[in-house]
């Protein structure tokens, strides 16, 4: 919730209290000069205890509730038929209002599945925005990934309150150039994951579900971010202003055909599920799902971590939840703004985002300039946070490099995981190292999977840059920070 102190500052105040807690480290720099080399300056292959704030990702790594925690311990353990599933299924009825629900054990493997069923070769997949591993299955079914995202999806400094948005025209125009036949489905992804947490409005979606109905293509939906996505249409469409988290959900939900979902994120657990009203499409969800997820009762997920998303689906509906993480993400934005950094703008709803492309203008993408402020960052501050550009963007046919539309780095905030002075410190070393980004230069890889080349690959850095930038650190601060 936002609080206006009396000095007029605005600042979000934690709806919950603390009653677990987990200790982290600062190492010191000589150690983080180590470690990030033993990374291969990628910060996926750091390990945890070199880090001190891991704002890598919010997947999974949300704090739970008391009363998901409770439900664990009242898991049915069995392999088929357990109870906590029809927990589950009633629940997704309920809130979701989808009549059948299929766990899998996290989101990838949704796509997976929806790639093996939907996605033929030569097929051509509609979308607000890409995300990896959505990507990656629907390319490797054949499919072409066609993204039609409106102009001001690609504005870091946008101040438009649904950068998410799906652009119509683009949409009418696939449909005049493929034939609506050669359209697997389009697919909404809410709070945009790589352009920045960007929601979409309720009213785009209506008009997206308007055309895919009219042309028979089946409308789906990653709702994986789906609280945050009806959090901002609360806030910034006036319209919506007196509907509830809730209402807007069961909203959204009622013009979709196929929902899936990565439990990891919005409800705070470890799985994922897809849910539909359409028998068809189920029955031939459900002819995979003992192959490669499990028994349709427990689809590859923990029953523990089943019930806990049962309980974080009806969670995520009341506000003091949903607003979480995007408030401290506002908060985190406008301190970065006020330091000078440039921030992505507006604040959008798994993480906090820099532009690498002018924070380092003097990088060209082919070093990889995101990528080099994300080691930068664990450098100098021991946060660790995720490349968002090339280096997450794999190699075409040809073996050519594919520029990122975007370089950025992310500073996901896992939610009620992190306190505002977590997020002073961050500003805090962020605006230094904003100070000597000259000592910053560029990376090359030294070995390069082909396939998400961004989670094992490992880089080098062009004339030593990071033993310069330790130096410089350890002269400010000393040899124990
Ligand atoms: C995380 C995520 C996925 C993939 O889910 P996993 O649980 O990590 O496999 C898919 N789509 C979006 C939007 C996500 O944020």
């Amino acid at each position: 919730m936002k609080i206006t102190l009396s000095n007029g500052k605005v600042i979000p105040v934690e709806m919950h209290k603390t009653r677990i807690v987990q200790k982290i480290n600062l190492q010191p720099i000589k150690r983080r000069l180590e470690a990030i080399q033993e990374a291969g300056y990628n910060t996926f292959l750091l390990r945890t205890k070199d880090v001190f704030l891991d704002l890598l990702t919010d997947s999974g790594t949300n704090a739970m509730s008391d009363h998901q925690l409770a439900a664990m311990m009242v898991a049915d353990d069995a392999y088929a038929g357990s109870e906590s599933f029809y927990r589950l299924a009633d629940t997704v009825r309920e809130i979701l209002g989808f009549e059948y629900t299929m766990p899998v054990h996290q989101g990838r493997a949704a796509e997976h599945l929806l790639a093996k069923v939907f996605v033929k070769p030569g097929d051509v997949v509609l979308m607000n925005y890409h995300f990896t591993t959505t990507k990656a299955h629907f390319e490797l079914a054949g499919g072409k990934v066609i993204e039609i995202f409106t102009d001001e999806a690609m504005n870091t400094e946008s101040t438009h309150a649904f950068r998410g948005n799906l652009c119509l025209k683009k949409f009418r125009d696939c449909i005049k150039r493929y034939g609506a036949k050669k359209i697997s489905f389009v697919r909404m992804e809410a709070t945009t994951n790589l352009i920045g947490g960007q929601p979409f409005s309720l009213g785009n979606l209506r008009e997206v579900k308007k055309l895919a109905a009219a042309h028979k293509i089946p409308l789906v939906f990653d709702g994986s971010l789906i609280s945050e996505n009806a959090y901002f249409i609360k806030e910034r469409d006036p319209e919506c202003r007196n509907m509830t988290v809730s209402q807007i959900i069961s909203e959204m939900m009622s013009l979709v055909d196929i929902l899936y979902l990565s439990a990891r994120k919005s409800t705070c657990v470890r799985g994922g599920m897809i849910a539909t009203n359409s028998r068809a499409y189920f029955d031939r969800l459900l002819a995979w799902l003992p192959l490669y997820e499990g028994f349709s009762t427990y689809g590859g997920m923990s029953i523990k971590e089943l019930e806990a998303m049962n309980v974080g689906l009806r969670e995520m509906t009341d506000y003091d939840v949903a607003c979480a993480s995007p408030e401290f993400i506002e908060y985190f934005v406008s301190r970065l703004m006020e330091a000078g950094l440039p921030a992505v703008t507006p604040g959008g709803g798994l993480g906090c985002h820099l532009d690498a492309k002018r924070f380092l203008p003097h990088l060209p993408q082919t070093q990889y300039p995101a990528g080099a402020l994300a080691a930068a960052v664990y450098l100098t501050s021991g946060v660790r946070v995720m490349e968002r550009g090339t280096v997450s963007t794999d190699r075409d046919e040809r073996g050519n490099d594919v520029p990122a539309d975007l370089e950025l780095i992310r500073l996901a905030l896992p939610r009620r995981t992190y306190s505002l002075s977590h997020i002073e410190y961050a500003v805090d070393r962020l605006s230094w190292l904003y100070r000597h980004r000259d000592l910053v230069g560029g990376l090359k890889f030294v070995e390069e999977p082909k396939v998400l080349r961004f989670f094992f690959g490992r880089m080098k850095p062009l004339n030593d840059w990071g033993t310069k930038l330790a130096k410089a650190f350890k002269a400010d601060f000393g040899a124990r920070s």
